[in-house]
């Protein structure tokens, strides 16, 4: 049977009076790409962020590997498998793209630093020809891909990406979302949190529908893909 990397069992998430997530179950097995889809302000954004440790959780549990991990902090995480390109993709803005690169791989203590580099290049061809320009400098669509790429250097279990398609124009929103199903086919495991319901159902395994901090619907991502009530809602139709 698959490996469950990811469990995450009745989360519940407050800020202050404000309940934002309310007792959410869904899991991620080893190799799948999974897609957590809703329209704004469902809870999907505040789920990854209690997941990675970054906002506390109210009440439930997360588990990685078959263990706890709610309350631990975000670094330790990251240096555990769990990597996020958050929301508006963080990079930093005066390094290079090299030097960014650099700064994911700053949890690990091995020697094929280096050899990794050149795997995202060749992910990312595009960030090769730019690897000393500084990435505030970079377009939308460029500093995306630097912040997947810089992910990657931490060598993720699971790889957790918040609407990496906002703001971006189709041509870049189609490259991206090409990147996102070769990591995955190459073996990364990843979360994807996306408002671009029918591209991000097209390249999962599975899908979950959040609505109003609740999980609504979930299954096999072909099937909520011709689902006539997801059709309907998040599909425009
Ligand atoms: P989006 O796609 O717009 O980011 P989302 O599904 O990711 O939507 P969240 O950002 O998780 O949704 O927001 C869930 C709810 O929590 C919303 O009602 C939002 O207003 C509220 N919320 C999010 N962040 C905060 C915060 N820092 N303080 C107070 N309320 C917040």
């Amino acid at each position: 049977m698959a490996n469950i990397l990811l469990e995450v069992e009745n989360l519940r998430v407050a800020y202050g009076g404000i309940q934002a997530v309310k007792g959410v179950n869904f899991k991620v097995t080893e190799g799948e790409l999974v897609s957590l889809i809703g329209a704004n302000g469902a809870g999907k954004t505040t789920t990854l962020k209690a997941v990675t440790g970054i906002q506390p959780i109210a009440a439930g549990d997360i588990k990685f590997l078959g263990k706890s991990i709610a309350g631990q902090g975000a670094w330790n995480l990251v240096k555990q498998g769990l990597v996020m390109v958050p929301e508006g993709r963080g990079t930093f803005t005066r390094m290079t793209i090299t030097e960014n690169l650099l700064m994911g791989a700053h949890v690990r203590k091995d020697d094929e630093v280096q050899a990794d580099i050149d795997k995202v290049f060749t992910t990312f061809p595009r960030l090769k020809e730019r690897a000393t320009q500084l990435a505030g400098t970079m377009s939308g669509g460029e500093q995306q891909m630097l912040a997947m790429g810089r992910a990657l250097m931490a060598r993720p279990k699971v790889l957790l990406l918040d609407e990496p398609s906002m703001g971006l124009s189709p041509i870049m929103v189609d490259k991206i979302f090409e990147v996102i199903e070769s990591i995955h086919k190459q073996g990364t495991t990843v979360l994807l949190v996306e408002q671009n319901a029918s591209r991000a159902l097209s390249i999962a395994d599975r899908g979950y529908v959040m609505e109003s901090g609740e999980v609504t619907m979930d299954g096999a991502a072909d099937m909520l893909l011709n689902d006539p009530k997801v059709r309907a809602a998040y599909l425009g139709e």
